[in-house]
């Protein structure tokens, strides 16, 4: 038989190998444009099923050649798209011990349930909810604020997981028209449908209107539809817009809906003590979603849910099974089931490079690393609006500014404007120097730079907004 056996030096030098490739990967970064396209390379990537096997040194030497020259680019300093955070050493290291373990983490009376847990409180904690809420990690922002409405959805039509939706009156879900589209998939998913999502317009700082919800909320009660939850942004992904949640939180209060927070971009910000504020109302969610993966830098993947009231989970995701464990009086037993508490059986040791990181970090490291991000957004809003050239279109609430390339005097159209500063992304990203990534901001095309990144430096900001002017003035002649 081929051997997967290895004893303890063969796993030991087989370890050695891959960890210098990590660390000549992580140093070489500066000298490789941050995006890694493939383009022509894509033929390498075409190989018939092997039937023999190649030594691992082979393998592992094709890995340096091929694949590690070309990544997405987020672990560079001038990586400013989406919001794609660097990954912390501590998590890439953690998410190796973990599959050293290869826990599965469905259940069960050992280390990996008893660290999510701890996780999950830890938190709950960072966002202010109650000490005795409920939660799972998840492979991210989307499985979380999946999960979160598919229990919101079982706690207010209870009869949903045996009858349907049949014959009953249509759930109604409000967000503001800047919601992640995630919403929308789970909406879909859900059983809900898109008809049933309500985009709420915002008021000039991409923040949802209360009045025009509140609006929404009574015709669809006299139009005999059922007003069920509302999901508040804590933190846009588009411009880091914080919706007025303490309001959220009093409407729902009055109206009987469920509050869910998506803060997968920017809720995990609440870890530091100057930032909490911002988000107030948060601590009164039903749920939140939250993204590790983003600002507590752990590699992919981990998101969160949390659940404010104990139950509601395992209400709307518990299935008995005869295969799994039911014996109260089983060894194997553990704190939590985590199966049910989201659509998943099997699941990795996604807890321990969060853990690791909060232990290592503390809040507090975590804190001075997202309030360096923040203090990077504002030197380029500072940057842009000091350059007569550049409009600031939307200012920073956390780590994100939205702006555009609009020369001085040059008079030019929307349309124009539009095109000229795709181009200019386009030739940035192209150029390898810098990764951002257009957006639209009321119907305007504006160049987005999100700033999830422990690495990028106030040179790093400056240099993208000189780059960018002079793409811009070549473009332009
Ligand atoms: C990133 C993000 C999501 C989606 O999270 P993933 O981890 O990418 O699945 C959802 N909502 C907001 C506000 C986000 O920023």
């Amino acid at each position: 038989m081929h051997e997967f056996d290895l004893d303890a030096e063969a796993v030991r030098q087989l370890g050695y190998r891959a960890v210098d490739l990590a660390a000549e990967h992580r140093a070489g970064l500066l000298d490789r444009p941050v995006f890694g396209k493939v383009g022509d390379g894509a033929a390498a990537f075409d190989e018939p099923l092997p039937e023999t096997g190649q030594p691992i040194a082979q393998v592992l030497a094709t890995v340096r050649e091929r694949i590690l020259p070309r990544p997405f680019g987020n672990s560079h300093p001038r990586f400013f798209a989406f919001i794609n955070a660097t990954a912390d050493p501590v998590g890439i290291v953690a998410d190796y011990l973990a599959a050293t373990m290869n826990s599965n983490c469905w259940g069960g009376d050992h280390a990996a349930i008893h660290v999510e847990k701890q996780v999950l409180r830890w938190l709950a904690a960072i966002l202010g909810l109650p000490e005795e809420s409920e939660g799972i990690l998840t492979s991210g922002g989307s499985m979380a604020n999946f999960t979160a409405l598919a229990t919101a959805r079982r706690a207010i039509a209870p009869g949903v997981r045996q009858d349907g939706f049949a014959g009953t009156e249509p759930l109604v879900v409000y967000a503001s028209e800047e919601v992640h589209n995630c919403v929308d998939k789970a909406v879909d998913l859900l059983g809900i449908g898109w008809k049933q999502l309500r985009k709420i317009p915002t008021d000039e700082r991409y923040r949802i209107r209360v009045d025009l919800l509140k609006q929404a909320i009574a015709e669809d009660r006299s139009a005999g539809r059922k007003p069920a939850i509302v999901v508040g942004n804590a933190g846009t992904v588009n411009t880091g817009a914080i919706d007025p949640l303490e309001e959220l939180a009093d409407l729902c209060a009055a109206e009987g809906l469920w509050f869910h927070a998506d803060g997968a971009y920017g809720a995990m910000a609440a870890i530091s003590k100057q930032l909490k504020p911002l988000f107030k109302g948060l601590e009164r969610a039903d749920s939140v979603a939250a993204d590790p993966h983003k600002w507590l830098y752990v590699p992919y993947e981990a998101g969160a849910t949390l659940v404010r009231e104990p139950g509601r989970m395992a209400a709307a995701f518990q299935r008995p099974a005869p295969y799994l464990v039911h014996d109260p009086a089983s060894p194997v037993r553990g704190p939590v089931s985590f199966n049910e508490r989201g659509p998943e059986l099997s699941r990795g040791f996604k807890a321990l490079k969060v853990w690791m990181g909060l232990k290592h970090h503390g809040t507090s490291g975590y804190a001075a690393a997202v309030e360096h991000d923040l203090a990077m957004a504002r030197a380029l809003a500072d940057a842009v609006s000091g350059h007569g050239d550049f409009e600031l279109l939307a200012p920073p609430v956390l780590s994100i500014v939205g702006f555009r390339y609009r020369p001085a005097g040059c008079g030019l159209a929307e349309p124009e404007l539009d095109r000229l500063n795709r181009q200019i992304v386009n030739r940035l990203v192209g150029s390898g120097a810098f990764f951002l990534a257009p957006t639209l901001l009321k119907g305007r095309t504006a160049m987005r730079v999100a700033i999830v990144n422990f690495r990028t430096r106030e040179e790093d900001v400056r240099a993208l907004v000189e780059e960018a002017a002079r793409a811009g003035r070549e473009l332009l002649c």
